[in-house]
């Protein structure tokens, strides 16, 4: 019986397959060679930067200034667009090869950078296909790519598949060249496939890089934690803990007050809580104020020790005694190492 959930388990275990094929793949290269040696391998593709000196020039100049490479120096290269979409969860991408536009969608968990990797990979992948050789000129305009493409040991493993293709792209005589363009500068070949990848998000979802989930379940299982945190009972620790982060005031260097502060901050300690281990009837009083019952708050607003308190910059309201700043926290053992409390708790 093929079932949703078998549907996914398979698709999740080809991705892994795919995963650990590339992360092969890369290490020996298409034909088997160790490319990490390979002179050749590692060379990385041609992308062309002329227009990242031309920051915030009007559309106009843009244009010109690709019409005059594309003439002058491309004019025999098959031309290729690529570009990705996100919005809200959904996300896609297209390309275009000499006009020809292929779209789609990916699965939510996918990110904006994978889907502009995807849609370079996917439009090497259709070129890879045809009889070579053949020159291939390739526009983008995702920085972010560029940027991963010209690292020749990225454990992105699209990057990695990118360069592959490459590499067997040049080995079969084809070559590619790369121009980073900027975004939304009225050109129109770009135009349409970047209308082409906001479509995409409409079809049905595709694959995904199997990455991609680590990131989506980590925010799912996040979420969820914060969630239960701010819907729990007030417990006197998210009195003081607003949110289930690490404590950048933890001192890792000294165990024992570190053991202090967090018995503190679940309000537990030896001094207020023995009683019951000993079967006494009640709380023990405070020697300072003589006050009955006392409790860990009363440690920061016992009156006999207020000036003393006061000295050492404490706050007397203990969620801000025992907040999250390590500042704060070296003056409240300070001041706990000058009582009798600090024995005790
Ligand atoms: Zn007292």
């Amino acid at each position: 019986m093929c079932t949703w959930r078998n549907v996914e388990t398979k698709q999740f275990e080809r991705e892994k397959l795919d995963f650990v094929e590339c992360k092969n793949a890369t290490k020996m290269g298409w034909r088997g060679q160790n490319i990490y040696n390979s002179e050749q391998a590692t060379a990385l593709p041609v992308i062309r930067l002329d227009l990242t000196v031309l920051s915030r020039s009007p559309n106009p100049t843009y244009l010109k200034h690709i019409k005059a490479i594309i003439v002058n120096e491309f004019s025999s290269h098959t031309l290729c667009y690529t570009d990705g979409s996100k919005s809200g969860t959904r996300t896609g991408y297209a390309f275009s090869i000499s006009g020809v536009i292929t779209q789609y969608r990916l699965r939510n968990c996918a990110s904006l950078f994978s889907a502009e990797l995807l849609a370079i990979y996917s439009c090497l992948s259709y070129l890879s296909l045809l009889p070579p050789p053949h020159k291939f000129f390739l526009l983008f305009d995702s920085f972010s790519s560029l940027q991963a493409m010209q690292a020749p040991h990225s454990p992105n493993p699209i990057v990695q598949r990118i360069l592959i293709l490459l590499h067997s792209l040049s080995s079969s005589s084809s070559s590619c060249a790369f121009l980073w363009i900027p975004g939304h500068i009225d050109l129109p070949d770009h135009d349409e496939v970047d209308f082409a990848a906001e479509q995409s998000l409409l079809f049905d979802p595709s694959l995904s890089p199997a990455y991609d989930f680590k990131t989506y379940y980590r925010f799912f299982i996040t979420s969820s934690w914060h969630n239960t945190w701010r819907t729990q009972p007030l417990t006197k620790l998210r009195s003081i803990k607003k949110a289930p982060t690490p404590w950048s005031s933890s001192n890792p260097t000294s165990h024992h007050e570190e053991i202090i502060i967090s018995r503190l901050r679940i309000g537990y300690t030896r001094l207020i809580h023995s009683y019951l281990l000993l079967e006494l009837y009640s709380p023990p009083s405070c020697r300072c104020c003589h006050a009955d019952e006392i409790t860990v708050p009363h440690f920061f607003s016992c009156p006999s020790l207020q000036n003393l308190r006061i000295s050492f910059s404490v706050p007397s309201l203990l969620s801000s005694a025992l907040s999250d700043d390590s500042e704060t926290i070296t003056n409240t053992l300070n001041f706990l190492r000058s009582t009798y409390f600090f024995k005790s708790i």
